[in-house]
């Protein structure tokens, strides 16, 4: 069925992957498809081999070889918001910023923390994303969501997402198609400037401007990975272009030459030292791809 979507243009095969990430490294994809439409998914279901939905790339490393499966991007199709009172409806390709900004001009609280935040609505209701206190299981209601092993879309509830902190249950055959968010009252100004506060923190305390997918590891319970990482003076500590951020130890910056391997050898080698001389095993938060088990 791939092939014969190849041949009619809708899927290509090896793109170049790393370059749709925020980190700009990695190898191609063996086949991509730009859905722009609902029934471009339905095209390629039922689909049960190796796949990745892709949203913004903003929490992927893809592995130098590439991954060997078919990814998904979402398109136009997915890229409506919509406001009703205090409800927010968002496409899952629409940026968490974009969201933010039209909640605040609405006078609708609970999403000032999406402005920083460089992923999109689908990839953050995969991932429970969050900051300063909130995460999307806070605010959202339902989200639609399309079975590509049987082509099917359908409306769930939060509660079915079994989400924690940056996690949910939802599998890599399940893509989520759009959110609707309950906010609440609030004061555009006000919501203003609490998004200027958070975009300052951000510029003050993170590396922005650089290539990274946010926080490489998860906070442990009562504790913040990057103090953990920074108490233990490996700011700076790198493998080959990519090194602990001096200014943020939970942020590994890539520089011009990176590659997969690099950010995957720095993310084991602070996890054992990590470990080796604190006992805590740090997991992960960034999402690997292509690297096999
Ligand atoms: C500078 C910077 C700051 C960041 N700050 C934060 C932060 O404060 N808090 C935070 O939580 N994260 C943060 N992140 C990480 C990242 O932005 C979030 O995890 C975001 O939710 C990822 O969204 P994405 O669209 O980029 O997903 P991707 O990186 O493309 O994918 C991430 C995961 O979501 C899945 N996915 C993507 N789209 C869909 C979909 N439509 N349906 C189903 N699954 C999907 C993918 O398969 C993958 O498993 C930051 C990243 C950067 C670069």
């Amino acid at each position: 069925m791939l092939t014969d979507l190849v041949l009619a243009g809708t899927v290509r095969e090896d793109v170049n992957l790393g370059a749709l990430t925020t980190y700009k490294v990695g190898g191609p994809a063996r086949w991509l498809l730009e859905a722009e439409k609902i029934s471009d998914l339905q095209a390629v279901s039922p689909y049960d081999g190796t796949v990745l939905v892709m949203g913004r790339g903003s929490n992927l490393v893809v592995a130098d070889e590439g991954f060997p499966g078919l990814v998904i991007r979402l398109g136009a199709a997915f890229s409506g918001i919509g406001l009703e009172g205090y409800d927010v409806t968002a496409g899952s390709s629409v940026p968490l910023p974009a969201v933010a900004r039209a909640a605040a001009r609405a006078g609708i609280g609970g999403f000032a923390w999406m402005v920083g935040v460089p992923g999109s609505v689908g990839g953050a209701i995969r991932m429970n994303a969050g900051c300063f206190g909130s995460d999307v299981s806070n605010t959202l209601t339902s989200a639609t969501v399309f079975d590509l092993r049987t082509g099917v879309a359908t409306e769930r509830e939060p509660a079915t997402f079994d989400y924690q902190y940056r996690s949910s249950n939802l599998n890599s055959h399940e893509i989520v198609l759009a959110g609707q968010f309950a906010g609440s009252p609030g004061d555009p100004e006000e919501i203003e400037d609490a998004m200027r506060e958070i975009t300052r923190w951000r510029r003050d305390h993170q590396p922005g401007g650089t290539h990274n997918a946010g926080s490489v590891f998860k906070n442990p319970v009562g504790d913040a990975a990057g103090r953990i990482i920074d108490d233990l003076g490996l700011k700076g500590t790198r493998v080959g272009q990519v090194s602990v951020s001096t200014k943020h130890a939970n942020f590994f910056v890539a520089e011009p030459g990176a590659t997969a391997r690099d950010i995957h050898g720095l993310v084991m080698l602070v996890q054992s030292l990590v470990h080796e001389r604190t006992g805590i095993w740090l997991v992960p938060e960034m999402v690997f791809v292509g690297f096999g088990e």
